[in-house]
């Protein structure tokens, strides 16, 4: 495949945690704040060069996010893990392969696609006549691979005890569940442009980065710019965006940055 040479636009769908921000049922400053930056859809990305449209993750506002970005189609899926709020808007890859009657492919480590079919099961074991049912087709991935022109490498990191994936393509990687990196993985994030890591709150947590680690993280693998995302109600954006050293900013819905790929 002949690689692809040119701009690549990585838009944050979601820039929160598991339960989204606001959070039903809360009215602290984040869950009842006016700024849009502090309505956080659960954690996902667009990734979009040469007319393919890539998704890191389908969440539960995935219909949504596809929405109000305008998304005109789906060419792959790239999970990270098979947390709830990673997969749970898988079902609406529906409206897509029903206009287009091909097959999505969702990449992934042997272990998350797994899960991701357990969780799933009436796809492949469809249990009545009729009824729709997305057209997915299962990628495990363990090395780089090219996508559309695009190496995408697959970064092994820790969220909590479970090994997950980050990935990066050229300048730019994404790690939105992310409480250790290790030595190996810090190789393949060497001379970054963007970093987008998750820094869910101000407290340490046991399966993530908080914003002190997050930040320690950036310090040691010096991107040109840090964008932290998967953020909780304890994080006001406006708060967080003052209080980050230079060059780490947090990540909002809608954001859109341009890499060269
Ligand atoms: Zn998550
Ligand atoms: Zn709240
Ligand atoms: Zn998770």
């Amino acid at each position: 495949m002949e690689s692809y040479q040119g701009e690549l636009t990585l838009t944050i769908l979601g820039s929160g945690t598991s339960v989204g921000v606001p959070m039903p049922g809360c009215s602290c400053p984040a869950c009842s704040s006016t700024d849009p930056r502090d309505s956080r859809y659960r954690a996902s990305a667009l990734l979009q060069w040469n007319g393919k449209n890539l998704v890191i993750d389908t969440g539960p506002e995935f219909r949504l996010q596809m929405l109000r970005e305008k998304v005109p189609g789906i060419d792959a899926v790239l999970y990270t893990h098979h947390h709830a709020d990673h997969i749970h808007g898988l079902d609406d890859l529906r409206s897509y392969t029903f206009l287009t009657g091909k097959s999505v492919p969702l990449y992934g480590q042997a272990d998350t696609l797994e899960w991701i079919r357990h969780h799933h099961d009436y796809i492949w074991n469809a249990v009545q006549k009729g009824g729709g049912l997305p057209l997915v087709e299962l990628c495990p991935v363990a090395q780089p691979f090219n996508l559309f022109g695009v190496d995408v490498i697959p970064v092994p990191v820790l969220h909590g005890i479970l090994p997950v994936f980050g990935y990066r393509f050229g300048g730019a990687a994404y790690i939105s569940d992310v409480s250790a990196i290790p030595v190996e993985s810090k190789r393949l994030l060497a001379g970054l442009e963007v970093l987008i890591i998750d820094a869910v709150r101000y407290r340490p947590h046991s399966t993530h980065f908080n914003v002190e680690g997050a930040v320690a993280m950036a310090q040691e693998l010096k991107p040109k710019l840090t964008i932290l995302t998967h953020l909780n109600h304890d994080i006001v954006h406006a708060k967080l965006a003052e209080e980050l050293p230079e060059g780490i900013v947090p990540a909002w819905d809608g954001m859109r940055i341009a890499l060269k790929a």
